[in-house]
């Protein structure tokens, strides 16, 4: 499909920091755009609605999934994500290089319907790493940390299937080298 090219999916473990890398990027060049998900989870301390996700109840999840509004969803970690069909279509009819935080699975998703788009795998330098930001950004309860952790080993495993690599020393280094790839593809 025309426009394919303009999606970049940013996929990984949770806490690896594709949220930071994104918002760091999008502030250096505010013409990069990103979609917004729908969850079934409750909104963090400084999330808000139609920002960081659009917070639904498992059951008008369950309705967007059948009106056909849901591009492609996953369950993790005790709740539904997905990725709306507007979010997506509209940027990319429009020609915007446009950016999908979302994990492993839907990246594999995405890249299916899309195989013009670029699925970006962003890594931890080690997996202690990624334990103590998943612990120090101190959002989750230690269930959720528990089982975000055991998510990620396995998320690790599907690193091989993605376009491009990136590993997140530094947020600058990480956005630097998610723009390269951005001004490469698209
Ligand atoms: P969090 O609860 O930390 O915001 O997100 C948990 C995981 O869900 C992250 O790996 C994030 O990338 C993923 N995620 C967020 N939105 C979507 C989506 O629309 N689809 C899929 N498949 N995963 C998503």
């Amino acid at each position: 499909m025309e426009g394919e090219k303009y999606l970049f999916v940013v996929s990984g473990p949770s806490g690896v920091g594709k949220d930071t890398v994104m918002g760091y990027l999008r502030q250096a060049h505010p013409e990069i755009e990103k979609t917004v998900s729908a969850t079934t989870r409750a909104p963090r301390e400084g999330e808000a609605e139609g920002v960081n996700y659009y917070y639904r109840t498992e059951e008008a999840f369950k309705q967007m999934i059948e009106s056909g509004d849901v591009l492609e969803y996953n369950y993790y970690n005790g709740n539904y994500y997905g990725t709306l069909r507007a979010e997506v279509e509209r940027r990319m009819a429009a020609g915007k290089v446009t950016l999908l935080n979302i994990d492993v699975h839907g990246a594999a998703n995405i890249k299916r319907l899309y195989p013009g788009s670029t699925v970006v795998f962003l890594l931890p330098p080690t997996f202690e790493v990624l334990e103590q930001r998943l612990r120090g950004r101190g959002t989750d309860s230690e269930e959720s940390v528990q089982g975000r952790l055991k998510i990620a080993r396995e998320e690790l495993g599907y690193a091989g299937g993605f376009d491009a690599w990136i590993v997140n020393r530094t947020v600058e280094q990480a956005a630097g080298e998610l723009y390269e790839l951005i001004a490469q593809r698209a």
